[in-house]
């Protein structure tokens, strides 16, 4: 590694995907005839909370990517044949079945070579300091954000508050443009201001199954902090995520986006999709347009808020 339009709205419910208990098997916790998709279930509303409606079974999402829990935040684990990325690290009280789910998908945590974190909060970077410790691997976080993650450190969060966080050592402090270089993935690392000073998204993943090959991207951007200011880095931050071209597969850090998933289904809508797939059928994941309606839908919403801003601020 150098350090260094017209798309239709599809809602997972249109598609009828919305599932049952008995729809999810043995994979999935018993979310009870709820009629809305579990993305949603896991990831708002009254049973977000819930411990062990989180605590899901890993899926083999491409021939090179895993999906290992949680259910309301994404961990992937993306393997080359020279090591392992782990993305994202949950937090606890899951850390100990996102290390079993790893291990049941046949991977060596010892072969995990580098940890990306996509922010400093908590249900990203949580898991980080035992992960780090199990595997040896590299710890990689945009360096902004190194600076909240280390304020973490003994304060307590209310997924666990019986227990004061553990943060990982401090390791690589990425900038916009760094790569990640492992095997035959050639990551290329962003930075998108906002939600956090240092909120990541990370373009270049080659997703392979059979023999075909895919372009994914890891976190979507974001728009800014509230103010002018925090307006412009928003149009900035949707420009960039739009200048990567040609994405085809979304791996979302979490599984639900408000207002609709993601158009076409959140993780776990599509996981359910994945496993109930005809022979020749394409994989449920690899779904440009949903991405391209994302790509739109947040230049549109950038835009209107700098232009709120802008009036706001001339109306002075
Ligand atoms: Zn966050």
């Amino acid at each position: 590694m150098r350090v260094s339009k017209q798309i239709a709205l599809v809602t997972a419910g249109c598609l009828g995907i919305a599932l049952s208990a008995g729809e999810l098997g043995s994979t999935m916790p018993a979310f009870g005839q709820a009629a809305e998709p579990v993305s949603k279930t896991c990831r708002e509303g009254p049973r977000a909370r819930e411990i062990e409606i989180q605590k899901i079974e890993p899926f083999k999402m491409f021939d090179n990517l895993y999906h290992v829990g949680p259910c309301y935040v994404a961990a992937y684990l993306l393997t080359t044949p020279q090591g392992v990325i782990l993305f994202d690290t949950t937090q606890e009280p899951f850390v100990g079945k996102l290390i079993d789910n790893i291990k049941k998908v046949g991977v060596n945590p010892r072969d995990i070579k580098y940890i990306v974190i996509n922010h400093g909060h908590i249900d990203h970077f949580g898991g980080a300091a035992r992960m780090q410790e199990l595997t040896g691997a590299h710890v990689v976080a945009i360096a902004e954000d190194w600076t909240m993650i280390e304020a973490a450190e003994g304060k307590t969060n209310n997924r666990d508050p019986e227990h004061p966080n553990r943060v990982p050592k401090i390791d690589i402090a990425a900038h916009e443009g760094d790569h990640i270089d492992l095997g035959d993935q050639h990551l290329i690392i962003h930075t998108a201001p906002g939600h956090t000073p240092g909120n990541m998204f990370v373009e270049g993943i080659v997703l392979k199954e059979g023999g075909q090959t895919y372009k994914g991207i890891w976190g979507g951007g974001g728009a800014g902090v509230k103010g002018l200011e925090g307006a412009k880095q928003g149009v900035i931050n949707a420009q960039k995520v739009a200048a990567v071209k040609g994405v085809q597969v979304y791996l979302m850090t979490h599984s639900w986006q408000p207002p609709n998933g993601y158009a076409g289904g959140g993780v776990h809508e599509r996981a359910a999709l994945l496993k109930t797939r005809k022979p020749g059928d394409p994989n449920p994941f690899v779904d440009p347009a949903a991405w391209e309606n994302r790509v739109q839908r947040q230049l549109v919403a950038a835009q209107k808020t700098l232009a709120d801003e802008q009036a706001k601020a001339g109306g002075k």
